[in-house]
């Protein structure tokens, strides 16, 4: 997967400071989330994000949605319809769930990660 975050010429960054903050807010025991193009990690080795091939073409798709629409344009979009529609039904959220699970060949109604194996979270 690796090849493709070199296409969309993203970049990972391990034990990132704000991923961690994330982590801590959500419960969660892992974190990706996405600036621009960078990906940050938390609570999980890169070489272990990069097998989990739904994870990978999800957080892709937030680094294709701030391309669309700007740095600022897409964090004050993603902030106000996380405000109006709370994360799960965010409309950046959903459309990363379907591009995440079309891209890595799973079915329209996969849940993606399996919650109770790898609980982790994407923004
Ligand atoms: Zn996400």
């Amino acid at each position: 997967m690796q090849h493709k975050i070199q296409e969309a010429g993203a970049r990972i960054i391990e034990n990132s400071p704000v991923a961690r903050i994330a982590r801590r807010v959500l419960t969660s025991p892992n974190v990706a989330m996405v600036f621009g193009r960078q990906i940050h990690l938390s609570g999980v080795k890169k070489e272990d994000f990069l097998k989990d091939r739904y994870w990978v073409e999800h957080e892709l798709c937030h680094v294709q949605q701030y391309k669309d629409h700007g740095l600022f344009g897409f964090l004050g979009k993603y902030i106000i319809e996380s405000c109006r529609s709370g994360y799960y039904n965010n409309k950046f959220e959903a459309e990363a769930r379907e591009v995440g699970r079309r891209n890595a060949g799973l079915a329209a109604n996969h849940p993606g990660r399996n919650k109770n194996t790898a609980p982790g979270n994407g923004v």
